[in-house]
């Protein structure tokens, strides 16, 4: 398996770990961005969490992904509205947004340094349609209230230093957007939770849950917890332990490339639509270009697919897309290449469940969760203290009828 950029610059000494005990008064389950801030409000609220992982920090999604920390939902924001309709799309993307400034605030508050760069985020349009598109997305948004900015090509082309491909039309900019170093952010979280007392245990997989009298008993490929109550954040792999998502989260292969350094010719993330199913990418503080997406070129768009080689298809496609966005970047040396394992549900939003009392669950965050780890991680932190899951979590419930295949 390819080692991720993340992985691969993470320079972090090892969180401390225990073995696993035989009770803990609650455990979280993955030790991603989501179960991070989680274990880190309960910390926060003297709840001591127990954090488990089959592997350890970051090993999926969080520790492969495009480090981009974006308010705004996985479809677009016209898309959606037809989907959920106005209100519920218009509090969904509110929720994003404080989800992405709670993030950063964190960040702040518990001094986490994983180069958090809060410079916007610019999705390039491709001929007419796609500016036009973007033109009423962007007037969309400014009518509810969310911040965005429509650019023609010329101001497109004032954010990046280097000629932006012949097709380019303009974009749209979203100024609620940043990028950041996704291990060194996981890492930061499990930090500030252990500061708080949070404890960690590594190579334990859990298999099963189950009511206990006096709450949970976890069945582990360690042994066995009893808890007081549990969140399970294993996102793609939630089917594995909860039946009741296994039809709901689907795993999808996301596959990603990292040049060799330039020199700095972006001043923000940036995505486009080449294919369907998009494309994303940032500029590291090293000068490497990190690129990903065109799962529309793998067959069946790499849905179902197990995260760990790469495919020819898909890369090649990445770097003939790169070229197409900034032609003096077509043919440029490939530092390394990743997959990572990302989980969709049908309507691109997670689910948030409860199927047992004081076991509480989420994923599906269908490639774009970083702006809700933190908002959905404190609300979780409350649903273990009050047993209940917070209304502001209610339309990712289980039961919404978007929810379909
Ligand atoms: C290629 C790619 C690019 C992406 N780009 C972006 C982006 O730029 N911006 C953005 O917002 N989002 C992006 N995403 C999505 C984002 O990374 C995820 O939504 C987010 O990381 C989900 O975090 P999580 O904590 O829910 O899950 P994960 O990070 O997937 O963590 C789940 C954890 O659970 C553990 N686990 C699994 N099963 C078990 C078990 N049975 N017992 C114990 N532990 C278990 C795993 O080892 C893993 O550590 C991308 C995803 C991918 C794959």
């Amino acid at each position: 398996m390819q080692i991720s950029h993340w992985h691969a610059t993470l320079d972090r000494p090892p969180l401390p770990a225990i073995d696993l005990p035989a009770t803990a008064n609650v455990v979280v389950v993955g030790a991603g961005v989501v179960g991070a801030a989680t274990a880190l409000w309960l910390a926060r609220a003297g709840l001591k969490p127990l954090v488990i992982d089959r592997q350890g920090p970051a090993a999926g999604a969080s520790g492969h992904n495009g480090g981009i920390l974006s308010a705004g939902l996985a479809e677009n924001y016209l898309a959606a509205t037809a989907r959920y309709g106005k209100q519920a799309t218009r509090e969904l993307y509110g929720l994003s947004l404080a989800g992405q400034q709670l993030l950063v605030e964190l960040i702040e508050q518990e001094r986490i340094d994983c180069d958090l760069r809060l410079h916007g985020n610019l999705n390039l349009t491709i001929g007419e349609a796609q500016l036009t598109i973007a033109a009423t997305t962007v007037a969309a948004l400014q009518a509810d209230g969310f911040p965005a900015a429509l650019l023609d090509r010329d101001s497109a082309q004032e954010l990046v230093r280097i000629p932006l491909g012949a097709a380019i039309t303009g974009g749209r900019f979203n100024p609620a957007a940043g990028t950041l170093h996704s291990g060194k952010l996981v890492y930061g979280l499990l930090e500030a939770a252990d500061r708080y007392g949070a404890q960690f245990c590594w190579n334990v997989t859990l298999h099963q849950v189950t009511a206990a009298e006096t709450g949970l008993r976890l069945i582990t490929s360690r042994g066995s917890v009893a808890t007081g109550a549990a969140v399970i954040t294993i996102n793609a792999w939630s089917g594995e332990v909860l039946p009741e998502l296994s039809q709901r989260i689907k795993p999808v292969r996301g596959q990603v490339l990292c040049t060799m350094p330039v020199d700095p010719f972006i001043m923000c993330g940036f995505g486009a639509s080449l294919t369907p199913t998009g494309e994303y990418g940032q500029q590291l503080p090293g000068g490497q270009v990190l690129f990903g997406g065109c799962r529309a070129v793998a067959p069946d768009q790499d849905v179902g697919v197990s995260a760990g080689e790469v495919s020819a298809d898909v890369q090649h496609a990445l770097e003939v897309g790169l070229g197409r966005l900034f032609p003096t970047l077509a043919g440029i040396a490939i530092e390394r290449r990743w997959s990572g394992q990302m989980a969709f549900t049908a309507d691109y939003l997670p689910i948030v469940a409860n199927p047992l009392p004081n076991l509480f669950a989420v994923g599906g965050f269908s490639g774009h969760g970083m702006p809700f780890a933190a908002i959905v991680g404190r609300h979780l932190a409350e649903a273990v203290q009050t047993g209940t899951i917070p209304s502001a979590l209610e339309l990712l419930s289980c039961e919404r009828e978007t929810l379909i295949w």
